[in-house]
């Protein structure tokens, strides 16, 4: 075999960290590849995840919105129509663009692509296979492994991504099934079913706990749970599914009352399972070279993104941590710039979490629980968004923000917003926060009227304990 290429880095995995830190790593004059083994770059997020399913979110809600409330603003329409495989094919060219948007930025920063499958094969020495079975060799000093994660099995429930689906086959269905059932109720059992209920589908969502979106603030949970309910979303909560049998035409699913007790049958077309996604980490050679994970399978790494092994970091859902693709980007940006000599850390307290229903679910720091937990002594301001004119305006009046501030010095510790926009709403907290803004900072802050960030601004005076509009 001819002599391995030389680089200053490998980074295996083109998803948003792979990618993020490639370009970053070009930027401060390393010679980088960036080994991908999917056809086009991007990763889960803009091939199967977080792209198509909200490419799909916002044609199934211009659907339903159409459907069902062009008439309250005075509009008549005809009978409207779904054409789910035009739908599809719009989702599919944002993919592509967005997709060959990466190779682009990848010609423009002097990042080379190399497609095919990596393997660490000693420290600084990466093989490539390709689809074909050709093999290149690539010598480096450093290997950054930012290979993502995969759906979480769920034993007795096989999934044939045709009639039990992932997330990639609930991207993908040809025709909305007359009943799904979504297993688990956290960010992706919530967005993919509402896609599919907007559309017609009866939606059945079963759910371990007896709360949805574990992890978020639970008065988000509960408000989520009631509107998306209004739409038509059943839950089934403290429910296990305990196994499923295919049949030609459906699948016979087997729930058990979480506490343990007597299995009941619910039939479905199309079952979803959502139930968490782990590392993937699969025929990198990590277990050979010694490369230490934790019990749930992460990757372990050092403040400086290091593995246990010299020479070889990791970044992104295979490492601890949320496992979101902005989470993975800034993970790749701040590990290139290590690498670089700089220095810099990632605050996992800080990073929002969005959920893409309608209303959208956001928040980010601490929430009433974890301060409870804390011990920390917090103040709340909470305000409807039907306080808020521009709300009233647009006829979006449903949710409310809330601010968490701590009650001896007024620092903002957490903020929660479910309404229209609540995902981009929130960024102002997140500057605030990341900035160790205080409550009156936020309620002091000019926001321009009528905006529907002025309930995040309310909502920081309620904390205060002066409202001027509830
Ligand atoms: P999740 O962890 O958000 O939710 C999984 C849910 O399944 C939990 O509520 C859990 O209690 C439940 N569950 C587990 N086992 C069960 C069982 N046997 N029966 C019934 N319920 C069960 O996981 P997810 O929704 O699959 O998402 C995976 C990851 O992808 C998450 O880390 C998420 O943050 C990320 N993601 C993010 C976005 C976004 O940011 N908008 C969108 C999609 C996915």
């Amino acid at each position: 075999m001819a002599d391995p290429e030389r680089f200053d880095l490998v980074v295996i995995g083109g998803g948003p960290g792979g990618y993020v830190a490639s370009i970053r790593a070009a930027q401060l004059g390393m010679k980088t590849a960036c080994v991908e083994s999917r056809s086009t770059l991007g990763g889960t997020c803009l091939n199967v995840g977080c792209i198509p399913s909200k490419a799909l979110l916002h044609s199934s809600e211009r659907f339903a919105t159409t459907r069902d409330h062009a008439e309250e603003h005075g509009i008549r329409i005809g009978e409207v129509k779904l054409d789910l495989d035009r739908m599809m094919g719009r989702k599919r060219e944002v993919v592509d663009g967005l997709t060959k948007g990466i190779a682009q930025l990848f010609a423009k920063n002097g990042v080379e692509s190399v497609p095919g499958r990596g393997r660490i094969t000693g420290p600084g020495l990466v093989e490539v296979t390709t689809e074909a079975g050709a093999v290149r060799s690539l010598a480096c000093d450093r290997i950054v492994v930012a290979t993502g994660s995969e759906s979480a099995p769920l034993a007795g429930v096989e999934v044939d991504e045709k009639r039990i689906v992932s997330s990639t086959g609930a991207l993908s269905l040809e025709t909305v099934p007359e009943h799904l059932v979504v297993i688990g109720a956290g960010v992706i059992g919530l967005e993919l079913g509402s896609v599919w209920r907007r559309l017609g589908a009866r939606v059945t969502v079963v759910e371990y706990l007896d709360r949805i979106l574990p992890g978020m603030d639970a008065d988000l949970a509960r408000q989520g749970q009631r509107l998306l309910g209004r739409q038509g979303l059943e839950f089934l909560l403290s429910a296990a599914v305990r196994g499923a049998e295919t049949r030609p035409d459906g699948v016979d699913l087997r729930v058990e009352p979480a506490a343990g007790g007597e299995a009941e049958a619910l039939s479905a077309d199309v079952v979803l399972v959502a139930v968490g996604r782990r590392p993937y980490t699969e025929g990198l050679g990590l277990d050979e070279l010694g490369v230490t994970r934790d019990d749930r399978g992460f990757v372990q790494v050092d403040e400086r993104f290091e593995t246990s092994v010299p020479g070889i970091f990791a970044i992104g859902d295979c490492i601890p941590g949320p496992m979101l693709a902005h989470k993975a980007e800034e993970d790749g940006v701040v590990c290139a710039e290590i690498l670089a000599g700089q220095s810099g850390h990632v605050d996992y307290d800080k990073v929002p979490a969005v959920v893409y229903t309608a209303p959208e679910i956001a928040g980010v720091g601490h929430t009433e629980d974890t301060l409870r937990e804390a011990g920390i002594e917090y103040k709340a301001g909470k305000v409807p968004f039907l306080a808020n004119s521009r709300g009233r305006a647009i006829g979006e009046t449903d949710g409310f923000a809330k601010v968490l501030a701590d009650a001896r010095t007024d620092r903002l510790l957490g903020v929660h917003v479910i309404g229209p926009m609540a995902g981009d709403l929130l960024q102002e907290a997140v500057v605030a926060l990341e900035f160790g803004a205080s409550a009156e900072d936020l309620a002091r802050t000019v926001h321009s009227h009528p905006a529907l960030g002025e309930t995040v601004k309310e909502a920081a005076l309620a904390a205060l304990g002066r409202p001027i509009h509830v």
